[in-house]
């Protein structure tokens, strides 16, 4: 008896040990460390990694509204979690560097931080040098927010053109290994969907699930310039003129007088004609892995094509 009691307490000891470390930390962490994620590494771990690669993922963000059940941080989490996915399998270091980016055209909503494009460049330029003085030298720059397109390739051509670093974009780098999904057979590939519309928030139902509120959303209303609403069904069948020139006018700051800020052509923050109730978890995980192995594909080309120096 005296035995098994023994045994009991020595089974029982290294509960109550974790009880009483969790019960002396803090509650609100729930973060487990991500291997080449800058922020959770070591500088050990990170000369340590320089031995292995000299590429490095920074995602280009976003803070900004994503209609009534989306985070305002979905464009920041949704690059980065991205970018920790494909350093998993590719073996490269992760340095996420701003949270905020160009997103001028969503300041009617509350929560919106926007930056200008210079201030954007300049940080991300900075801090890629800051990485090229520990020996990182090729980057790649994911941009996750449709605002930053040319900021980005401004940041890459920054890097290309004035220092010893190697600049890609890497959604665009990857875009040849992408699997082409067919199209769905219900035609809901010819309705007009951007900004927290299905796509978004089916990527967020798989990357953060607890922080889509789906219960909250419901189909935008949108109250596009006329002519702008007579190029979507040619927007939406791929006409590229009609898209270039949609695009072009099509979300800009209230200031520019064009009528297209999300305030001014959508009632809840999304820019797009479906429901995002139709967003699945399992739709975000298809488009994520195809990305992800998409990304490592256009990686692993790179070190054959230039092997790190
Ligand atoms: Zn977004």
């Amino acid at each position: 008896m005296t035995t098994l009691l023994l045994l009991l307490a020595v089974l029982m000891l290294p509960v109550s040990v974790s009880a009483q470390v969790s019960a002396s930390t803090n509650p609100l962490w729930h973060e487990s460390k991500t291997r080449n994620y800058l922020p959770h590494m070591t500088w050990p771990e990170v000369r340590d990694l320089r031995t292995r690669t000299d590429m490095v993922i920074i995602p280009v963000a976003a803070m900004e509204q994503h209609s009534l059940h989306l985070p305002i941080g979905t464009d920041f989490l949704n690059g980065l979690e991205r970018a920790k996915l494909v350093a998993q399998k590719a073996d490269v270091l992760v340095a996420p560097i701003l949270l905020p980016g160009n997103s001028p055209y969503h300041m009617e909503f509350p929560g919106t931080i926007t930056l200008s494009s210079q201030t954007i460049q300049q940080v991300y330029f900075e801090a890629a040098q800051s990485l090229m003085k520990h020996g990182f030298r090729r980057f790649l720059l994911l941009n996750s927010h449709g605002g930053n397109q040319i900021i980005t390739r401004y940041i890459a051509d920054r890097i290309n053109q004035e220092t010893e670093g190697i600049a890609v974009e890497l959604g665009e780098a990857a875009a040849p290994f992408l699997t082409r999904a067919p199209q769905p057979a219900d035609g809901t590939a010819r309705v007009f969907d951007r900004h927290g519309g299905v796509g978004e928030t089916s990527t967020s139902l798989y990357m953060t699930p607890n922080l889509v509120d789906l219960e909250a959303a419901r189909r935008a209303t949108l109250t596009m310039p006329e002519h702008l609403q007579k190029m979507l069904p040619e927007v939406v069948a791929g006409d590229p003129t009609a898209t270039l020139v949609f695009l072009a006018e099509g979300l800009k700051a209230t200031a520019t007088g064009k009528g297209t800020s999300t305030r001014e052509i959508s009632d809840t923050g999304t820019w797009g004609l479906r429901d995002p109730r139709e967003a699945t978890a399992e739709a975000g995980r298809r488009d994520t892995e195809n990305f992800v192995q998409a990304a490592v594909k256009f990686i692993e080309r790179w070190n054959q094509l230039r092997p790190m120096r």
